[in-house]
């Protein structure tokens, strides 16, 4: 296909910043509109959470366009989950056996910035900014937009259009209303929302909790987390539901019932932040929802990207990292010399949905073990007992979690497939014999275990029972 072609990215979040970058480096035209103001130029949140967890398909995408070191530095990992339970104690669970592997704490704004300061610097590459995208028209490959600076409209037009506008995407919308084609969209709403909080520094400029981790305080119906930010805070976000509980984001309402929630549930969070109150009221709460749709493309000439095409809930820490490999998939596709778009889109999408819807149901069994599951000793026993193999055997178990978020090498069907058949297999051996005493076993003991469960989870994958297990 010609290089010379024009393409138009709606939306330079981090999906459409990195496409951007990436088809730059190819050498299209790429022009990118962008409703927001430059977030590297105004003060102002770069949307949604403020950091996020990023992991190895995350970085996949990094290496792939050469700023993985740039990356690095905007990092800071976390080994594993610290959990709080009520009394204040504390137990450092880790993500995985194997050193190497861990999770970071990245901040939003930072990694957007950098990806559109890496974009820019290819002269076939213009970001516009304050242009917000009405619709699209997808037979034509036009699309309309309203300029925030001069209050007029205008159209656009390219040889490829591509949607990297988030989960309230305008081209889907257009998809959707057009009724041209046969599109399916659901979008699935969480019961609980969202709220951010923090954790300040301390006057010196400390972290006033560990700072490698990522802090869960469990409460089975509802939950708290905490990531570290690199001038010493931790941003924190309040999982809670809407309307059910004796404490929900309904009947959250004054200070008093606030302070109240947080001393009964979190009180060793609540000793650390003492702007509580503050924050809760001045933040707002936002809900959490799945988006699954189909086609994601119109023939050649639109297409859907990242969270326009496939949002989920954040609880596998998984959505930016799906939205960055989404580039990569796509990249490989470009690499194929396939005869047209249309060709590109097909192709893309027919290998691309299986893993993203994948990784939507995965996010949603998260949602259970984080808020829940974590505090539960059979849980744990699990895990004691997935550590001890990875760290013995590390080139022959990994964990479902390792699976997602280490291996990106594995897709994310395949990570859930297996996954899956593994934790079932684990769970079987955790209800047939006593093995609390994870720590005490010998390295022989521990083979012992491992060959059954490799054993138990082929059979499972072979008898295809895995069909609706969800997490333990
Ligand atoms: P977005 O980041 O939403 O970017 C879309 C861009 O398009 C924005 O800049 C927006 O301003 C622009 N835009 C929107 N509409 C228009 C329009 N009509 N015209 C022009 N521009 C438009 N993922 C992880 O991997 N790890 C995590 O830890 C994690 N935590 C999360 C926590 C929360 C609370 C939430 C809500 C999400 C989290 N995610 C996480 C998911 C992650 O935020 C998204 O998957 C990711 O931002 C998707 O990138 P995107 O570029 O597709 O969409």
């Amino acid at each position: 296909m010609n290089k010379q072609q024009n393409i138009l990215i709606i939306g330079a979040g981090l999906c459409g910043s990195l496409l951007a970058l990436r088809l730059g480096q190819r050498g299209y035209n790429v022009s990118v509109y962008e409703m927001r103001p430059d977030l590297r130029k105004v003060d102002i949140s770069a949307g949604r959470s403020i950091n996020l967890a990023f992991s190895d398909r995350g970085n996949k995408a990094m290496k792939l366009v050469g700023i993985e070191d740039k990356v690095k530095a905007l990092c800071i990992p976390m080994n594993g989950r610290m959990i709080h339970d009520k009394e204040g104690h504390t137990f450092l669970s880790n993500y995985s056996g194997r050193d190497h592997e861990y999770i970071n704490s990245i901040s939003r704004g930072g990694l957007n910035a950098l990806l559109l300061d890496e974009a820019e610097k290819h002269k076939n590459v213009s970001i516009y900014f304050n242009k917000k995208c009405k619709s699209v028209d997808f037979k034509k490959t036009t699309a309309l937009f309203k300029d925030y600076e001069t209050k007029s409209e205008f159209i656009e037009d390219a040889d490829v259009i591509i949607a990297t506008d988030g989960a309230g995407s305008a081209m889907r919308k257009s998809y959707y209303l057009a009724k041209k084609f046969l599109f399916s969209f659901s979008q699935d709403y969480l019961t609980h929302g969202y709220k951010e909080l923090s954790i300040l520094p301390t006057k010196t400029g400390d972290y006033k909790t560990y700072k490698n981790a990522l802090h869960i305080w469990p409460r089975g119906r509802f939950m708290l987390i905490a990531l570290p930010n690199l001038d010493g805070s931790f941003t924190v976000t309040l999982f809670l539901s809407y309307n059910e509980g004796a404490y929900n984001f309904n009947n959250l309402t004054t200070p008093e019932i606030v302070s109240e929630f947080f001393q009964k549930e979190f009180p060793d969070a609540l000793q650390l932040m003492p702007n509580l109150i503050e924050d809760f009221f001045n933040n707002p709460t936002a809900a959490l929802g799945t988006v699954k749709c189909s086609p994601w493309h119109y023939k050649g000439n639109t297409l859907l990207m990242g969270d326009s095409a496939h949002a989920i809930v954040p609880f596998y820490g998984q959505g930016m990292n799906a939205s960055f490999e989404d580039v990569v998939e796509f990249d490989a596709v470009l690499d194929q010399g396939l005869e047209n778009w249309e060709a590109v889109f097909k192709t893309y999408e027919a290998t691309r949905k299986r893993d993203t819807d994948a990784i939507a149901d995965l996010a949603i069994d998260n949602f259970h073990e984080m808020k829940d599951h974590v505090a539960n000793p059979i849980f744990q026993k699990k895990r004691k007992l997935e550590m001890a193999l990875e760290e013995n055997f590390p080139d022959e178990y990994s964990s479902k979690y390792s699976l997602v978020t280490f291996n990106e090498d594995i897709n994310y069907h395949e990570a859930m497939t297996r996954g899956r058949a593994q934790d079932k297999a684990i769970l079987n051996m955790i209800a047939d014999r006593d093995i609390s005493s994870t720590f005490d076993m010998t390295k022989e003991e521990l083979k012992i275990i491992l060959e059954k469960v490799k054993t138990e989870t082929q059979e499972i994958l072979e008898e295809g029972k895995i069909i609706g297990l969800k997490n333990c």
